[in-house]
């Protein structure tokens, strides 16, 4: 297993050499981050699979790994492999020991399907555990309705994982989550708003109804699920795409300096000591990352997600957006006007674009307020 990971990571980091696309202009992202996702499909990175077994196996730190030599190409394309690979990893951890889940495994890796999120929901803000929506029963067809802020990818993927409510016999309501055929899923687009980066993602709201059978129910509820594998996995996978674009961010500012350096030589002394100065960032927010991996491999044998664990993951969250905002905006400052350009070699529009989203998926003061209130009760230890 170990060497068929490491083989993708490797397989991964010669990604753009394999892409057929001509130099990049303005207003391609969509068509540049769909000729990523078609390689991605063609070298089977998409659903990783063991030699031995073929089962689903890559680990935590390699899928890392990937999500940021992806990012550095496109940092759209790096965010639908985080949000894709967190919604597969989900599917491998908690998808039941049933035919349903067998077969549906098989087939996503065989086609190697791409597997959309539809946890946001109208009406609760970011917050993902305050569904409204709730499942209705007709005999053995469920179906609920779910309005989404925001669903990104719906072009490319084959399923979603939707939460929503469901009455229990004690009239109590428990969260739970769906393994939603794209084909048994009827969208109601929204009026998509544009957004400022990521465009390389058709990002559209949707009201979605939802028809499956109660074999498609997760048997864990949705609060365990979120807290054990997907809320981890995702900020793990998205601060690894947030690094893959300070890369990308920071090889311009050394492609710039070097293409044309100041002319007078203490400026280039400045220069030379700020761009460490962001690079320093980028190795913090990669030391982060490194560490997060460890924490969620090691969190069986620590008895699961404790309170400071769960608090460590929002903070890699706002830590690792902040770095890359600083990164962004200081490779900025170092590139100059040809950065500030739309388009051109040092041209940093995408990226810094893209890095705006950071904050807001899944807001900085939403985790920020969280942990807050637990704080007196979390020590930082070495
Ligand atoms: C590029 C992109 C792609 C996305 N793709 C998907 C997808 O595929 N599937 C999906 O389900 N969702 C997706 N989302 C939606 C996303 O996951 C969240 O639902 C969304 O970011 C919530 O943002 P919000 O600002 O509406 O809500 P909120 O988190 O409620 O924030 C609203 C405002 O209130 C503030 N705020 C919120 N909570 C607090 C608090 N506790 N204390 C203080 N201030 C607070 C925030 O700072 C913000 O100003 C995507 C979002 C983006 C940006």
């Amino acid at each position: 297993m170990a060497t068929a990971s490491r083989d993708r990571v490797e397989l991964s980091r010669t990604l753009g050499e394999r892409l057929s696309f001509g130099p990049r202009q303005p207003g391609d992202e969509k068509a540049f981050t769909d000729a990523i996702l078609a390689q991605l499909r063609a070298d089977r990175l998409l659903w990783v699979v063991s030699d031995e077994e073929n089962a689903p196996a890559l680990s935590i730190g390699d899928t890392a790994r990937i999500t940021f030599n992806i990012a550095r190409l496109s940092g759209s394309a790096g965010l639908i492999y985080a949000m894709h690979m967190s919604q597969a990893l989900t599917l491998v951890r908690h998808g039941g020991d049933t035919p349903f889940f067998r077969e549906l495994l098989q087939r996503l890796v065989g086609e190697q399907v791409l597997v959309a999120s539809g946890t946001s929901e109208k009406g609760v803000g970011g917050d993902i555990f305050g569904s409204i929506c709730t499942i209705e029963e007709d005999g053995d067809t469920l179906t609920v309705t779910k309005e989404s802020p925001n669903i990104s990818y719906l072009d490319h993927a084959g399923l979603i994982l939707v939460s929503a409510m469901r009455l229990k016999p004690n009239g109590k309501k428990v969260q739970m989550l769906i393994a939603a055929e794209m084909k048994n899923t009827d969208l109601q687009p929204g009026r998509a708003v544009g957004f400022m980066g990521m465009r390389g993602i058709m990002n559209k709201p949707y009201a979605l109804t939802v028809r499956f059978a109660e074999e498609a129910l997760f048997p864990d509820p949705y609060p365990v699920i979120a807290r054990d594998t997907m809320t981890p996995s995702i900020h793990i996978f998205w601060a690894a795409l947030w690094s893959g674009m300070a890369a990308s961010a920071l090889d311009k500012v050394r492609a710039s300096i070097s293409s044309s350096p100041p002319a007078e030589s203490d400026v280039a002394d400045v220069m030379r000591s700020e761009l460490s100065r962001l690079v320093d960032k980028h190795y913090a927010m990669n030391a982060l990352i490194r560490d997060a991996v460890v924490a969620f491999d090691n969190r069986e044998s620590v008895g699961g997600m404790g309170m400071a664990h769960t608090a460590d993951v929002k903070r890699l969250k706002v830590l690792c957006s902040d770095y890359l905002t600083e990164i962004c905006l200081g490779a900025l400052g170092l590139v100059g006007m040809r950065g500030y350009a739309e388009a051109g070699t040092y041209s940093l529009s995408e990226i810094l674009g893209d890095m705006l989203s950071a904050r807001v998926m899944i807001s900085n003061y939403r985790l920020l307020t969280n942990n807050a209130k637990i704080e007196r009760f979390v020590e930082e230890r070495l």
